[in-house]
C-alpha cells in the first residue's frame, strides 16, 4: 500500500517546460510547404506544433523535443536545434506539485 501514491502519481509532474522567447523551429522554405502533399508534419508530430492556415504555422512553446520532425519532413524543409539553455521542456524535476502530493498537504 506505501507505493499507491506513486501509482496514481501523474507522469506530468515531473515535467516543466519553460518557452524559450523566440522559435527553436524554422521552416526553411514556406513555399515549399505549399507544393507539399499531404504535409505530413501536420500529424506526425506527437505534439501538435505544426498546423495548416493558409500557410504552415509553428507552434513552437508546445514542442517536447522529441527530434523527429526534421527527418520526418519529406523535403528536409524544417530547422530544428534544442531551445537555448534554460528553456524548453525539462524531465525528472520535483515539481512543487509533487512536493505537495507526497507531503499530503
Ligand atoms: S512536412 Fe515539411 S515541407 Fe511539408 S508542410 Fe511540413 S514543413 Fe512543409
Ligand atoms: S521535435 Fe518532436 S515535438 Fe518538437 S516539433 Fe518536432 S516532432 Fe514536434
Amino acid at each position: 500500500m506505501s507505493n499507491f501514491k506513486h501509482v496514481i502519481e501523474s507522469p506530468l509532474d515531473y515535467v516543466i517546460i519553460q518557452p524559450a522567447p523566440e522559435s527553436h523551429i524554422l521552416i526553411i522554405n514556406e513555399e515549399l510547404c505549399e507544393q507539399c502533399e499531404n504535409k505530413p508534419c501536420t500529424y506526425y508530430c506527437p505534439s501538435r506544433v505544426y498546423s495548416w492556415d493558409e500557410g504552415i504555422k509553428v507552434n513552437y512553446v508546445r514542442c517536447i523535443e522529441c527530434g523527429a520532425c526534421p527527418y520526418a519532413c519529406p523535403q528536409q524543409n524544417i530547422a530544428w536545434q534544442y531551445p537555448s539553455k534554460g528553456y524548453g521542456i525539462q524531465y525528472g524535476i520535483l515539481t512543487e506539485r509533487k512536493l505537495t502530493v507526497e507531503s499530503g498537504k
